[in-house]
């Protein structure tokens, strides 16, 4: 039972949030907090206190014995900004209940005991389905203390910090097993069971024959991925519902595809009903993998349904994450899941430096000076390549002007590839400024470092043409000073003096500055390559200091 005291209003509407999430597990002692707290040291095995550390620190000094028997204590500060874990972190649990706290109360756990190992990640949290000791391991490597990981099968995890050995383990196996004693089993889905059914199969005939199949081989349920099969039985209900009952996708192939692929056992019967002399091995093969079961049928008589199991391969991983222009609260929550998920970063060195403090211990950092983007992309595929989960890290979005398009030219396809949006430094100017990008709009690197400079005024010429608002990206450096003034020159010819330019330099970074002026106003001497340069169209309008480029298109009139 968790004994929950307060003192204050803010206090009881914790304990209230608390009690109603976890109705079973907690008991709410009234009353005046000394007799409270010592009340619920005597009945509970945990306490959640809505007090300042330093109260409850006097409280319970006199009633501790040993951290063996001793109730794990955690405070909870009068914002709710934090939950502390006190007393008992290990054996009272106060670390692992510190983080479920701090996550019910969206406060940060505060966790002293082994400092160094408190950015691990959740077990729960892996995207993996996990069995077993979850609290029991999840508290030991809160605590530091050695995990062993076996993996049956190689699977792109984050850095778990895991030893050689320990007295607490992590496997990873998609095999029948039972966890350990203080051991949990992640499941990966790395088991792609092909099936092949007559029309009107029953449900229960599929799925029952998966199942059999699963178990004989020792193979856990939980680990499969997916049902694969022939694109003429994407509607087949037997299928769809096994599928739905087990929680996984069905994906399907053509009869030409499957026909191509080398299996053990073809037969002369699919390919009669469906045009390929194998469906289930074939399906769950095409996409390579190690064939565990070979094609079976039901127990039924007439059989209706066929299944085989691969094990496909561990893949690696790639995301290719946008960090946003430089604020830590333009950074997405999805950038920042994605960081921590993986075991190796790849990065420019001032963007690495950026985000260094959200990486998990553990994590390999591979990073570079400016200049060596395609030795950067390499690294980062290669990784991923071995199996890895690396996450290439760009500033604003990865892939505007940066590392997605170079990564992606190096993979191939035996590697996943996740792509995280980022905002990029448009965006991120554009607010700045008001609303310069309303309407049609382009951004243009000036930068001939890659592209010829007849390639980029072809595209100066036709946005000035077309009246597109225009974003310049690296609009000038100490080598490069002539481009911005031909640039606007050329926009000049199709836009009055007076329009709208804004420039931004250091969007959302701690030396932002920002200014709107106008074609002829405005010094190039005054932009460097940390601003992006904003040109309005001919509707865009400076009001109250702000850019504003008009919706146009009459559309606030009635469109008849
Ligand atoms: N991937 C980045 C762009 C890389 S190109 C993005 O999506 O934003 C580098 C150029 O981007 C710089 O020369 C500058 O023009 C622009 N830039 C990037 N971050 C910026 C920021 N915070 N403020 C202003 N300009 C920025």
């Amino acid at each position: 039972m968790i004994g929950l005291i307060s003192a204050t209003a803010a206090g009881s509407a914790g304990c209230r949030r608390v009690a109603s999430a976890w109705p079973g597990r907690t008991r709410v002692y009234e009353g005046p907090v000394g007799d409270a707290v010592r009340r619920a040291f005597a009945e509970c095995e945990q306490l959640v206190c809505f007090l300042a550390t330093g109260a409850v620190v006097r409280l319970v000094a006199p009633l501790l014995v040993d951290k063996a028997s001793d109730p794990g204590i955690v405070c909870v500060d009068e914002g709710g900004r934090f939950a502390v874990s006190l007393v008992g972190g290990h054996g009272g649990g106060a670390n692992e209940l510190a983080r479920e706290v701090g996550e019910l109360l969206g406060a940060e756990p505060v966790v002293t005991t082994a400092t160094d190992s408190v950015g691990v990640p959740g077990l729960d949290t892996l995207g993996l389905p996990v069995e077993g000791d979850v609290a029991g391991v999840s508290r030991a490597m809160l605590d530091g203390e050695a995990v062993a990981l076996r993996a049956d099968v190689a699977w792109p995890l984050p850095p778990l910090r895991v030893a050689e050995a320990g007295a607490y383990s992590i496997r990873v196996s998609d095999r029948a097993v039972e966890p350990a004693e203080r051991e949990v089993v992640l499941r990966p889905p790395s088991l792609v069971v092909g099936v092949g059914a007559s029309k009107g199969a029953p449900v229960d005939e599929v799925l029952g024959l998966v199942e059999d199949a699963l178990r004989d081989a020792g193979l856990s349920v939980k680990s499969v991925a997916e049902l694969a099969t022939v694109d003429a039985k994407a509607d087949e209900p037997g299928i769809l519902g096994a599928a739905e009952r087990l929680g996984v996708p069905v994906v399907t192939y053509g009869a030409e595809e499957l026909a191509a692929v080398d299996v053990p056992n073809p037969s002369d019967a699919p390919l009669a009903a469906v045009g390929t002399p194998s469906v289930a091995e074939a399906a769950a093969l095409l996409r390579g993998g190690e064939l565990l079961v070979p094609k079976r049928k039901s127990a039924a008589r007439p059989a209706m349904a066929t299944c085989a199991v691969v094990r496909r391969p561990g893949r690696g991983r790639l995301a290719v994450v946008g960090l946003g222009p430089g604020a830590r609260d333009l950074l997405t929550p999805r950038a920042k899941d994605e960081l921590r998920r993986a075991s190796v970063l790849v990065g420019l060195d001032q963007y690495v430096d950026q985000i260094r403090d959200l990486l998990l211990p553990g994590t390999r950092v591979l990073e570079s000076g400016l200049g060596a983007e395609e030795e950067r992309a390499r690294t980062a595929v290669a990784e991923a390549r071995l199996g890895q989960a690396v996450a290439l890290i760009g500033s604003g979005d990865a892939g505007v002007y940066a590392m997605a398009s170079p990564a992606l030219a190096e993979a191939s396809d035996d590697i996943d590839v996740v792509g995280v949006p980022g905002v990029t430094a448009a965006l991120a100017a554009g607010a700045i400024l008001g609303a310069p990008l309303g309407h049609d709009h382009v951004s243009i690197s000036l930068s001939d470092l890659h592209t010829p400079w007849e390639v980029i005024e072809r595209r100066v010429r036709a946005a000035a043409e077309a009246d597109l608002v225009v974003t310049f990206y690296n609009p000038r450096s100490r080598g490069r000073d002539w481009q911005l003034p031909k640039a606007l020159t050329i926009l000049a010819g199709h836009r009055k003096p007076t329009t709208p330019v804004g420039v931004v330099r250091n969007a959302s970074r701690p030396d932002e500055s920002s200014r709107v002026t106008t074609l002829a106003g405005l010094d190039p001497a005054t932009v460097d390559m940390m601003t992006v340069v904003t040109v309005g169209n001919t509707a865009t309008r400076e009001i109250a200091g702000r850019m504003v480029t008009p919706r146009g298109y009459r559309w606030q009139e009635d469109p008849k």
